[in-house]
């Protein structure tokens, strides 16, 4: 397998040119410039970026599900969060290869609860009603080969008790699965907290007292933004979570009415407004990497998923969502660069 380098980019952060060897499906070296005479596409007045995860995705929503992973991967998404789908949906995941898919299955809600009365109706939610149940069915989630437990908690519905929901997410931690909560009001918010989950699915829309505030961020609970989906609603709950020590990952909620496949240019753009600086901006898409379990930075050995954006995107965070070069497993997806 010849040797390919990407040359004369900048790396985030880096005032330096980097350059990168690609070989096969991974990145072999990293070096300043490629050495004399290699293959090398020349990519000067371009940042050089890992491709991007996103941290909340619902691929099963969409038709045609290998449609769908193939225009995230040519938008730059090399890994998702799958953070709710039915069950027997979930094996095709595998399918999506070269696309990353971390999964939490089913929603975990209450009889009748979010989302099995709307949207969600046609397997995307498992109802519980008792602590035996919600111990069966994180079980049952677990043996699906899920790194999520995600629980339902929506005032327009009945929603779990906290005994129950507790005892969903000990058993999740006991199994090694962190839990994730779709709660949006400040009360749902707050049983959520008590439960013991690990990451908010949606940056919070109703005003949150400062205390629980307080509390999320001490306890560095991980927020996924979706602030586009929600009309930036969530914005200032973002903010102030996020100064209190609350950690952001990126995510867009796909499969949402008005999202589409790719870096979503609106979610940079409310995140820059959530007083997130260019720089933050990036260190949110790497906390979506860490939350599907991927390493999501460039790194000898790592699998070459990159892109190249214009330098200008470090003054305007939206043009992230428009790479000039997508190479996903070392592939060309997008644009010019393959130095073939
Ligand atoms: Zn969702």
């Amino acid at each position: 397998m010849p040797v390919f380098w990407i040359a004369g980019a900048r790396s985030a952060g880096q005032q330096a040119d980097v350059a990168v060897a690609l070989e096969g499906s991974r990145i072999v070296e990293i070096a300043s410039r490629p050495p004399r005479g290699a293959r090398a596409f020349e990519a000067s007045g371009q940042l050089l970026l890992p491709a991007f995860t996103d941290a909340h995705v619902h691929l099963a929503i969409a038709g045609d599900m290998r449609a769908e992973s193939e225009a995230l991967l040519r938008g730059g998404v090399a890994a998702v969060l799958d953070l709710g789908a039915p069950e027997p949906l979930v094996p095709s995941f595998r399918d999506l290869d070269p696309l990353q898919v971390a999964f939490a299955g089913p929603l975990l809600t209450a009889p009748r609860g979010y989302p099995t009365q709307s949207w969600g109706a046609n397997g995307y939610g498992l109802e519980i009603a008792t602590e035996e149940e919600a111990r069966h069915a994180v079980a049952r989630v677990a043996a699906l080969g899920a790194r999520f437990v995600k629980l339902a908690l929506d005032a327009r519905f009945p929603v779990l008790d906290a005994s129950i929901a507790r005892a969903a997410a000990d058993e999740a931690h006991r199994r090694g699965l962190l839990v994730a909560v779709h709660a949006l009001d400040p009360e749902l918010v707050r049983l959520a907290v008590d439960a013991g989950v690990d990451v908010l699915a949606h940056a919070p829309t109703g005003a949150l007292p400062d205390a629980l505030v307080q509390e999320i961020g001490a306890r560095r609970l991980r927020v996924i933004s979706t602030l586009h989906a929600y009309g930036g609603e969530g914005i200032e709950n973002l903010r102030l979570l996020r100064e209190a020590g609350a950690i952001v990952a990126y995510g867009t909620d796909l499969g949402n009415e008005g999202t589409s496949p790719g870096i979503d240019a609106e979610e940079l753009s409310l995140l820059a407004a959530a007083g997130l600086s260019f720089d933050a901006i990036l260190e949110a898409v790497h906390e979506a990497a860490l939350l599907a379990g991927i390493e999501g930075t460039i790194a000898p050995d790592a699998r070459a998923d990159l892109l190249l954006v214009p330098e200008e995107a470090i003054a305007q965070p939206a043009l992230l969502a428009r790479p000039t070069s997508v190479w996903i497993a070392g592939a060309l997806m997008r644009g010019a660069g393959s130095g073939a």
